[in-house]
């Protein structure tokens, strides 16, 4: 905020004119306002409601319902006010047509000021049946003037508050703001689409969605900004989608059917049928001479893993580099291994850049990938983005996106001139290229894969921008794994048959999660749950400690012993959560399994019941300590406030409750995403932020699936037929969506 704009004069009325201006602001106010982002009168404007407060179900005493929220006008006949051991509690007797009502505010005396006996009220809440007296736990009050006819059917709106700002302050001058500078606010939508999209005209939604006649016009207002909402933000990733794929040229790289016959033969297994689907779609991408922008998602286990060999081979058959990227160092081992399997009898050159290589073998790697010597490198993608040059690179494979941000994708180039060094530094740093480098050489191919399935409708957001391939079934001969929730008195059972799978030659994990943000607390308490074990319920077995802290190659080794089966069992934290491919290991043992977000459990499952034998996975809860996220959900903080801590935190371990429960039901990733994202609601769009993407204001991408669908559909069809958005119709539609999405979706200078 800069106080330059603080002139002493009120400017003409604008969309610009800063907060303080606006009637009953001023500048304190101002300043109050400015705390919820709340600038000019435009985001006065566009400030929804979060939610509003129906006062249109209005009633005689005799006809209330219980817990439904209702109003009723009646007189004060009696206010007392009581010390209670922990405060005040103020009660209230309405008569209303010989019937009575009690109504009740705990520790808010300041409402007595509202009440005066023989005035009438209108009051508002969820009543309860209390013997024969029906009785409303803080409802809300307005005290109605002896003049005032009784308010009929009116829908208030409720505002995101600071402390300060009251919610009828909020709804003045928000009030004062639609009554003045809504006029000024231009129709987005040419109206011949508007009409035939069923979509208020901006002048009659933007008074309808704070201050709604009833709730069909609420209802008509409201899909209004959430279809424009999504409309917009599907306009932004179709245009993205364009930027990536029609206006760039890579190497056409075709799956010839003797190139697929010696693929395939280095496949030691058939591919199921959701993996065969997935390289059809690959080949045909890969055949075209614009880059292909595919996301594979497959429940974690499908196999995607094959599916990217395939495609990276089929990129080293034309002579091309491929690479593959990785979140963490265990898993671009494990890659680096399974590629050894898989073509340690074939002629592709390989290797594995990771961490703790010497210096002398690294700068000796580097300069071969350069140079073209190697074909095939697996390495994190911290790694490979910070010095990597390739000589011919023909595809990027990014395993397990979900861990990396959205705009961290396209950093790799493939030239094979001397520009590409210059020019991931540039993108790296976030700046653009300029259009000379651009356009110089090819593009790889991408391939994105995620093994954390997402709810279809987070993906067509988050993704929006890529081609989906979904691998549903599973290779055969998978094992069940039965999954229990357990309290503290089943411990005993479980370490019992724990014990006896391991003596049956099975291997098996414990999950400990970082109790705390510090990483040194985390390591102690792992240690410390390392050695009770190791002196207690596994006294007589070979175990294993891994965990962030140790150092690559530490970790490296722990993996390694454990995958000969030399320990037979890993105490670890979630390090193990993403990808590791261990057969033998049957077992799962999470403690706090409360601190985990569903994604994250899902994921540790993933890791057992993957060989021959079925899987058992136990999780107990830790009911002592607070609930909350594990180290790796992502979940933000959501943005709503209003509900007291207590309240708060009880729908949380109610939520805790809920998302174990839906764990121990199914073990299928896409149920449980659908599931993981009703309990989270609105507002907890996986991390949005952490994928660079600015927030949503009004859509709810669970209650508004459809419009979502519509508005996609929409917006495919609208770049396609106008691919820069350069008709004069659509220059308002362009604006929006460069000033909310040109920077994070880098969409440049479009057109
Ligand atoms: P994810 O999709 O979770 O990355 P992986 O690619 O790691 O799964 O595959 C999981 C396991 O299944 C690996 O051991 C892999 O060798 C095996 N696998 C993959 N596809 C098949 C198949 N078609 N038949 C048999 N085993 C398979
Ligand atoms: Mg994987």
């Amino acid at each position: 905020m800069d106080s330059a704009r603080t002139p002493s004069q009120p400017p003409a009325p604008s969309l610009a004119t800063p907060v303080q201006f606006l009637r009953g602001v001023g500048p304190a106010r101002g300043e109050l306002l400015a705390r919820l982002g709340i600038r000019t009168a435009a985001d006065v404007l566009f400030c929804f409601p979060r939610d509003y407060q129906d006062l249109s179900d209005q009633r005689d005493i005799a006809d209330l319902e219980e817990d439904t929220l209702q109003t009723v006008c009646g007189q004060v006949v009696e206010v007392e006010q009581r010390p209670t051991r922990r405060g005040t509690v103020l009660g209230a007797l309405i008569e209303r047509g010989g019937d009575h009502l009690r109504a009740l505010w705990f520790n808010m005396p300041h409402v007595r000021r509202q009440l005066a006996r023989g005035h009438r009220v209108m009051l508002s809440g969820k009543p309860k049946r209390e013997g024969l007296m029906w009785v409303m736990y803080h409802p809300r009050l307005q005290p109605l003037a002896d003049d005032e006819q009784e308010p009929t059917g009116r829908i208030l709106p409720v505002y995101p508050l600071t402390e300060g700002l009251s919610q009828w302050q909020m709804r003045k001058i928000v009030r004062g703001a639609v009554e003045e500078y809504a006029g000024l606010i231009d129709e987005a939508f040419p109206d011949e689409f508007r009409e035939a999209h069923n979509l208020l005209p901006i002048d009659r939604a933007l008074p309808q969605i704070h201050f709604p006649d009833d709730q069909a016009s609420l209802e008509a207002a409201r899909r209004r900004f959430v279809y424009q909402e999504l409309f917009v933000l599907q306009l932004a990733l179709a245009v993205k989608r364009h930027q990536q794929h029609d206006l760039r040229r890579s190497p056409q790289l075709e799956a010839t059917a003797k190139i697929d016959a010696r693929i395939r033969r280095l496949f030691p297994f058939d591919l199921t049928a959701g993996q065969e689907q997935a390289i059809r779609e690959i080949r045909d991408d890969m055949a075209q001479s614009r880059p292909m922008n595919r996301l594979l998602q497959g429940d974690v286990g499908s196999g995607k893993t094959i599916v990217a060999v395939y495609a990276m081979l089929l990129a080293v058959a034309h002579g091309y580099q491929a690479v593959m990227m990785a979140p963490t160092e265990v898993l671009a081992r494990q890659h680096a291994r399974t590629l050894e399997q898989l073509l340690g009898a074939s002629e592709v050159r390989r290797a594995a850049l990771v961490g703790g290589l010497p210096a002398r073998q690294r700068a000796e790697l580097l300069e071969q990938l350069a140079a073209g010597e190697v074909d095939i490198v697996v390495g994190t993608q911290a790694i490979i983005q910070d010095d990597v040059r390739f000589s011919k690179l023909g595809l990027v494979v990014i395993d397990e996106q979900h861990k990396f941000g959205v705009r961290q994708r396209a950093t790799l180039k493939g030239h094979g001139d001397s520009t590409p060094h210059a020019m991931e530094r540039a993108s790296a740093a976030n700046e653009e290229p300029s259009e000379a480098t651009k356009n110089n050489g090819p593009d790889p191919h991408y391939l994105v894969m995620t093994a954390t399935p997402i709810p279809r409708s987070v993906t067509m957001t988050l993704f929006g921008d890529l081609d989906a391939s979904t691998i549903r079934d599973c290779p055969p001969g998978r094992q069940k794994v039965r999954t229990y929730i357990a309290g503290e008195d089943r411990r005993e059972r479980w370490w019992e048959f724990f014990r006896t799978k391991l003596r049956e030659g099975r291997q098996g994990f414990v999950v400990t999660p970082l109790v705390d943000d510090s990483q040194r607390i985390g390591a102690a308490s792992l240690q410390e749950r390392y050695e009770s074990l190791t002196n207690g319920e596994l006294e007589a077995f070979r175990v294993g400690l891994i965990h962030g802290r140790m150092t690559a190659a530490e970790k490296d080794a722990a993996m390694d012993a454990f995958r000969r089966g030399e320990t037979q069992v890993l105490v670890c934290t979630s390090v193990i959560e993403v990808g590791v491919d261990v057969p033998n290991a049957t077992l799962l043992t999470i403690e706090s399994g409360e601190r985990f977000g569903l994604a994250g459990l899902h994921q540790l499952r993933g890791r057992i019941g993957r060989g021959r034998h079925p899987g058992y996975c136990c999780v107990f809860t830790d009911t002592s300590a607070e609930p909350g996220e594990a180290e790796s959900s992502g979940q933000p903080s959501s943005g709503t406030s209003g509900a007291g801590d207590d309240e708060a935190s009880a729908a949380l371990s109610e939520q805790s409750r809920r998302r174990l429960k839906a764990f121990e039901r199914t073990t299928d990733g896409f149920a449980l995403a659908e599931e993981d994202f009703a309990l989270r609601g609105p507002g907890n769009l996986f991390g949005t932020q952490q994928h660079g993407m600015p927030p949503l204001r009004i859509a709810d991408l669970l209650r508004d699936r459809e419009v979502l669908d519509e508005a996609r559909r929409d917006a495919m069809e609208v770049i396609t037929a106008d691919p820069g958005l350069a008709l004069p119709e659509h220059a308002r539609l362009r604006r929006q969506m460069l000033v909310r999405y040109g920077k994070a979706l880098d969409l440049g200078d479009v057109g």
